[in-house]
């Protein structure tokens, strides 16, 4: 039997360990962050300087 390791990262804004993440910032000035899905909306809405630098999954495709 073979063991699955599954690669987690950590959620900046809720701190669970998630499986994919999406590396946003809240302004051009602001740090990377890698947020979940249900964190990304509130940092997305109504904000106008958010800049998205794409998604972490814990698969990666070869
Ligand atoms: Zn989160």
């Amino acid at each position: 039997m073979k063991i699955k390791r599954v690669r987690t990262k950590m959620c900046h804004e809720c701190q669970q360990e998630k499986q994919t993440l999406y590396r946003v910032r809240q302004s051009a000035d602001a740090p990377w962050q890698f947020v979940c899905k249900v964190c990304l909306l509130p940092i997305r809405t109504g904000n106008p300087s958010y800049q998205y630098g794409g998604t972490w999954k814990s698969k990666k495709r070869h």
